[in-house]
């Protein structure tokens, strides 16, 4: 019976899971305006379903997109007769998720069995909402799980508070996984708190971090996407909220923020993967977090994980003026990526969002910014294309690691200039 019950569980799962087989990533180079004209113009073609990784901003910087079997000789010829030159990133995407899905099912088994979190894989919601529990156990005296809020399918959102004192501290805000399909930011993050909470009392640094301020982790900013993205499809980038009007589900959760809200950068169409919303803060997982953040009073940094393609923004995104503090967020932005760089070796590219990568109304951190907290920054972690989205599971560990320092470096900096 047991079996029985096993099977139809994992059968189940398959026959719901969206596959991708035939699905290629290219990577297009344009070379001029006209160029990426055209590139946008195929944007515009719904019946192709293409999947913009990186999205067409400016000549200077590739574009990733995910074309279906379908479509990919239509665009290939597309492509060929305008002379524009692309590359292919991925061969097939399917293999590249069946990879992923055996290392996760294979670590599973061994987790199951030790009853430990390997923090080196991919896992469900559930499982990381238990290690979140577990972190609150092993680390009772810094450590508590809160809630703050509930997602439009009702699940709980849950942070970890670190502090070692009382009262309210100043302190700082990190999240993950806002874009449920950015597999490697929810998996830093957990790797992360745990880091943070074994390191209090033996590394000096985040010692004194923790005896002047507290951190709020959110890992999981987006978790009916991200259990899509476990159960249905691996691609879901946005929430899981129902659209009036449309068949079309979900908001671009960094889309919906109150910062030039529905201006350049974000879509006004549904079905699109940037829909900003029918209004700013409409998707209850960006209210929850603007609501604790306006409830605490003192939160001085706000930081924000997304992947990919190694930069570290500041503000502005909505617009392309230089925000009042430009040149103190592009020094602390710089030490962090040589911090992180000083790892491994891995390479940021430092700036604000619209000088570095196009321009995109109703973000976080230009919503924070914009509401007195100096410090906001948001890093695209590993990797610049090689796998995108489906960063492989051994990358977890050494990607945390980076981002940890390069975090540290910017909370370092938020504890030694208060304001
Ligand atoms: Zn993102």
């Amino acid at each position: 019976m047991k079996l029985i019950l096993i099977f139809s569980a994992l059968f189940g799962a398959a026959l719901c899971l969206e596959t991708f087989v035939g699905h290629q990533v290219l990577r297009i180079k344009t070379r001029n305006e006209e160029q990426l004209k055209k590139l946008q113009f195929l944007e515009t073609l719904d019946h192709l379903e293409l999947d913009f990784w990186l999205n067409p901003s400016t000549p200077t910087l590739p574009v990733d997109v995910r074309i279906p079997a379908h479509s990919l000789q239509a665009v290939k010829v597309f492509l060929e007769s305008h002379g524009i030159e692309y590359s292919i990133l991925i061969e097939d995407l399917q293999v590249v998720l069946d990879r992923e899905k055996q290392d996760i099912v294979a670590s599973q088994q061994i987790e199951r069995s030790s009853s430990t979190f390997n923090y080196g894989t991919y896992h469900s919601l559930a499982s990381i909402y238990q290690e979140l529990d577990n972190l609150a156990s092993e680390y009772g005296n810094i450590v508590s799980k809160i809630q703050i809020g509930e997602s439009y399918e009702k699940r709980p959102l849950y942070a970890l508070k670190f502090s070692t004192g009382r009262g309210n501290r100043p302190a700082i805000w990190l999240d993950a996984g806002i874009h449920s399909r950015e597999w490697v930011t929810q998996a830093s993050a957990m790797w992360i708190a745990r880091k943070i909470a074994s390191d209090y009392g033996n590394d000096p640094s985040t010692t004194s971090l923790l005896n002047n301020l507290d951190i709020f982790l959110l890992p999981v900013a987006n978790p009916d996407g991200y259990e899509f993205t476990h159960t249905t499809n691996r691609m879901w980038r946005k929430t899981r909220s129902k659209n009036s009007g449309s068949l079309c589900i979900g908001v671009d959760p960094n889309r919906n923020w109150d910062a030039g809200f529905g201006g350049p950068g974000a879509s006004n169409n549904p079905c699109s993967d940037s829909y900003h919303g029918p209004s700013a803060n409409s998707e209850v997982e960006v209210k929850s977090v603007v609501d604790f953040i306006k409830n605490h009073g003192n939160i001085r940094a706000f930081l924000t994980l997304h992947s990919y393609s190694q930069l570290l923004m500041y503000p502005y995104g909505y617009k392309c003026t230089p925000p009042a503090d430009n040149a103190e967020l592009n020094t602390i932005g710089k030490a962090a990526a040589n911090s992180i760089q000083s790892l491994y070796g891995t390479t940021y590219t430092v700036g604000s969002i619209c000088t570095t990568i196009y321009q995109a109304s109703g973000g976080s951190i230009d919503w924070s910014y914009d509401y007195g907290i100096k410090y906001s920054f948001a890093f695209e972690l590993r990797d610049t294309g090689r796998y995108g989205f489906l960063l492989p599971a051994a990358q977890i560990i050494p990607t945390a690691e980076e981002t940890w320092l390069g975090l540290k470096t910017i909370m370092e900096y938020v504890q030694d200039n208060p304001y």
